[in-house]
C-alpha cells in the first residue's frame, strides 16, 4: 500500500503505455516489500524542462528516460555520467537533493545479462550483428569489458563506418559487410556473437541475420538482445549448433535493476521482475 512515505521513481517518455519498466519494477519492489513506487508518465517534447523541474520539486529519487528524451534531457541534468556521456544517451536520472546525474544503466545491463551466465567477454573476440540505436551502449561495454576484437556485420557498411570512428580513441573496430567473404572469414574465430538487430524479432520471426552456421564454433557464445520472443530463430540455431544462448531479457531487467540500485543503493530480485516482464509481454501465456 502507498502511503505518505512512499517514495516515487517512474519513467518518463512519449508515447510510454507500452512500457514495461512499471510491471517490471513494482514486481521487484514488492518482492523486497520495499516501500516505492513507480509509475509511468507521458512527456511532450515541448514539456521536457517543465517536467524535469516538477519532477525535482515533487522529490521523485529518480527517473528513466526513454524515446524521445534520451538526448534532450541532458541539457536540463547538472552531471552526466561517463557511460551515458560517450553513449550520447541518458535512459535513467538520479536526484540527489535537486541534484540531478544522468546515468546509462543499458552498459551495466547487456554486460551483467553475460556474467550472470558465467561468461565473461574480457579477452573474447567478439562480433556484433547491426549497429543502430542500441549498439552504442553494447559497443562501450564491450569496450570497457576489454574484448580482445571487436568486428560489426551490417548491411551498409558506410552508414556504421562513423559509429567505428566514433569509438576509434577507445578501440580499434571492423566494420565489414556480414554478406562478404572477409566477414565470413572472421566467424570461425569468434566468441562471442551478438544479434543487436530487430530480425527475428515478434511478429516477423522467421528472420534472423544471414550467418554460415558452419563457420561458427559451437564454443561460441551466442546473444540477441530480442527479447519477444524469448527463442528468437538466431537463437534457436545457435543452440542447435551446440553454443550457450541469452535472450534480451537479462539486459532489460539488468538496466531497471542498475538504475534503481542508482536511485536508493538496493539490489532488486532479478526472477520477479523478469516474470513481471514475461507476463507482461505475453499476458495469456500464464504466470511464468
Ligand atoms: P535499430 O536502430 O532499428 O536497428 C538496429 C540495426 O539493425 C541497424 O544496424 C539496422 O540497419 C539493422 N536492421 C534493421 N532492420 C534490418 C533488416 N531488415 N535487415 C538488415 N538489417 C536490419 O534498432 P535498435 O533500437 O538498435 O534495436 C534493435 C533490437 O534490439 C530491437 O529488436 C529491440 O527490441 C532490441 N533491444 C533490446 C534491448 C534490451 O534491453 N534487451 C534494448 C534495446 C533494444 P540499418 O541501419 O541499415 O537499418
Amino acid at each position: 500500500m502507498f502511503t505518505g512515505k512512499t517514495i516515487n521513481m517512474g519513467v518518463i517518455g512519449n508515447p510510454i503505455a507500452h512500457s514495461l519498466s512499471p510491471a517490471m519494477q513494482n514486481a521487484g519492489i514488492q518482492a523486497a516489500g520495499l516501500d516505492y513506487a513507480y509509475i509511468a508518465m507521458p512527456v511532450l517534447n515541448e514539456n521536457l524542462e517543465a517536467a524535469v523541474k516538477g519532477l525535482k520539486a515533487l522529490g521523485f529519487c529518480g527517473f528513466n528516460v526513454t524515446i524521445p528524451h534520451k538526448q534532450a534531457i541532458m541539457e536540463y541534468l547538472d552531471e552526466i555520467h561517463e557511460d551515458a556521456k560517450i553513449i550520447g544517451a541518458v535512459n535513467a536520472v538520479k536526484n540527489e537533493n535537486g541534484h540531478l546525474t544522468g546515468y546509462n544503466t543499458d552498459v551495466t545491463g547487456f554486460i551483467d545479462g553475460m556474467k550472470q551466465e558465467g561468461f565473461s567477454p574480457s579477452g573474447k573476440n567478439a562480433i556484433l550483428l547491426g549497429a543502430g540505436g542500441a549498439a552504442r551502449a553494447i559497443i562501450w561495454g564491450l569496450i570497457k569489458e576489454r574484448v580482445s576484437t571487436l568486428t560489426i556485420g551490417v548491411r551498409n557498411v558506410a552508414k556504421v563506418q562513423p559509429v567505428a570512428e566514433y569509438f576509434r580513441q577507445y578501440m580499434h573496430i571492423e566494420v565489414l559487410d556480414w554478406h562478404s567473404d572477409e566477414f565470413a572469414a572472421k566467424l570461425p574465430r569468434a566468441q562471442l556473437l551478438i544479434n543487436s538487430t530487430p530480425l527475428g524479432m515478434t511478429p516477423a520471426t522467421d528472420a534472423m541475420p544471414p550467418v554460415d552456421w558452419d563457420r561458427v564454433s559451437p564454443d561460441a557464445f551466442v546473444y540477441d538482445i530480442i527479447y519477444t520472443p524469448a527463442e528468437t530463430l538466431f537463437l534457436k540455431t545457435a543452440r542447435e549448433h551446440g553454443c550457450r544462448t541469452l535472450n534480451g531479457e537479462a539486459m532489460l531487467v539488468g538496466q531497471g535493476a542498475e538504475a534503481f540500485r542508482l536511485w536508493t543503493g538496493l539490489q532488486l530480485p532479478r526472477e520477479p521482475m523478469a516474470a513481471a516482464l514475461r507476463s507482461a509481454l505475453c499476458p495469456t501465456s500464464g504466470k511464468s
